[in-house]
């Protein structure tokens, strides 16, 4: 299987070469990575080898415990995703639902407006008024944000608790770290770029207003035990310790990311397990950082909670938009209303759509998979909650294996 899983690595970097998007991160040998500049491969010679890696994986016998079914198994579809992705860069259309079973081995459900109604007629009644409701919405969030100049000083501090919280949990190697930086003019609220050696950079786009809710969010997501404690227990205990060199390069469009996004998304109620847990860090340290007033955080909350229930609107709009429903102004005009989003961040939100595509569906769904997973190996108790997301992060599982 090594042998497989080299030239798999070396597939990830060359199709890399045609999707600047593609390999998200990879910290395996450099010398692979100017190869496959050197080499550039063709399309066609990438799907050929494809095909051919997922034959010979057919035939490869798996002997010893379940992390080696795992691995294999993690094999055979993140080269299928490759394989899929291939097809598309050379101009094959698939339907949103076939995209995302082909990249991401998943397909998210489908609501009905009736379903979006229900919720928004919920938040109508918590902020009453004459206007559309993103726009009220807007007007009454505005104490809740995080001013810019404040900004950093209330990252650090979520970060500090969130790594402190996990490191009591999970064994993390000794010299892991990361950097936080301040970004603007992309398509995404924030992004983790894991360097190796477990080190990452996380990226936080301050182009429109960054509200209070964000910060345990950001560094649970990104950081921990959200995208960056993943990246370092597969790159500890999969690439160093058992020398699989699959895991040192990441495909974006790949079975892995919705695994990757759905359990940095969990993640927060796993270094929160409870609520008022969360409630209490925030209203006794962060509120008052960011000089937002404390009283109002349950209030804040309530309608918070309310608008996660509305994450399947964007899956919804970008469902439409990619099967040509609905053209790019009419998925802003349905987020404004089904999302309850500001004209601007609708936009923001339709950018991302349309360079990410079905890429969507790995932050709810994932969530939601990988919630239903581990609650029901740990029911209610917060330490096993830990040790089997611990081993979640560990493990080359995909989301079919999510069961
Ligand atoms: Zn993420």
């Amino acid at each position: 299987m090594n042998a497989v899983a080299e030239r798999y690595a070396h597939l990830v970097l060359a199709l890399g070469q045609h999707d600047p998007d593609y390999v998200d991160a990879f910290y395996g040998p450099a010398e692979w990575k100017t190869q496959a500049e050197k080499e550039k491969k063709s399309l066609d010679a990438i799907g050929a080898e494809a095909a051919e890696l997922i034959a010979a994986l057919a035939k490869t016998p798996i002997a010893g415990d379940d992390l080696l079914q795992l691995r294999r198994e993690y094999l055979q579809k993140q080269v299928a995703a490759l394989a899929a992705r291939v097809r598309m860069l050379k101009g094959e259309k698939l339907k949103f639902d076939d995209e995302s079973r082909a990249l991401y081995d998943a397909i998210a459900p489908t609501f009905p407006d009736s379903h979006f109604d229900h919720i928004i007629a919920q938040l109508e009644a918590k902020i009453p008024g004459k206007r559309p409701l993103w726009e009220r919405y807007e007007m009454w969030r505005k104490p809740f944000v995080i001013p810019k100049e404040k900004l950093d000083t209330v990252f650090q501090l979520a970060i500090k608790e969130c790594r402190a919280r996990t490191l009591t949990h999970v064994a993390l190697p000794p010299n892991e770290s990361f950097a936080v930086e301040y970004v603007t003019n992309k398509p995404w609220g924030g992004y983790n770029w894991y360097k190796g050696n477990f080190h990452s950079v996380i990226q936080v786009n301050t182009d429109l207003p960054t509200f209070i809710d964000r910060a345990v969010d950001l560094a649970a997501h990104e950081g921990y035990p959200g995208h960056h404690v993943y990246n370092s227990l597969l790159e500890k205990n999969l690439v160093h310790d058992r020398g699989w060199v699959e895991l040192s390069v990441y495909a974006l469009f790949s079975p892995q990311s919705l695994v990757a996004e759905g359990t940095a998304n969990f993640g927060r109620d796993v270094v929160f397990p409870t609520k008022t847990e969360r409630m209490k860090f925030e209203k006794e340290v962060l509120f008052p950082a960011a000089g937002i007033d404390a009283s109002r955080a349950d209030e804040y909350y309530a309608v918070q909670d309310l608008m996660k229930q509305l994450d399947y609107a964007t899956n919804k709009a970008a469902r439409r938009l990619i099967n040509g429903a609905i053209d790019e102004s009419a998925a802003v005009q349905w987020l404004q209303k089904y999302a309850v989003m500001e004209p601007a961040r609708a936009q923001q939100r339709v950018k991302f759509i349309q360079r990410y595509r079905s890429y969507v569906i790995n932050y709810n769904l994932g969530e939601d998979m990988v919630r239903r997973y581990i609650e029901k190996r740990s029911g209610a108790d917060p330490e096993k909650r830990w040790s089997e997301f611990g081993k979640l992060l560990s493990s080359p599982r995909l989301p079919s294996g999510l069961q």
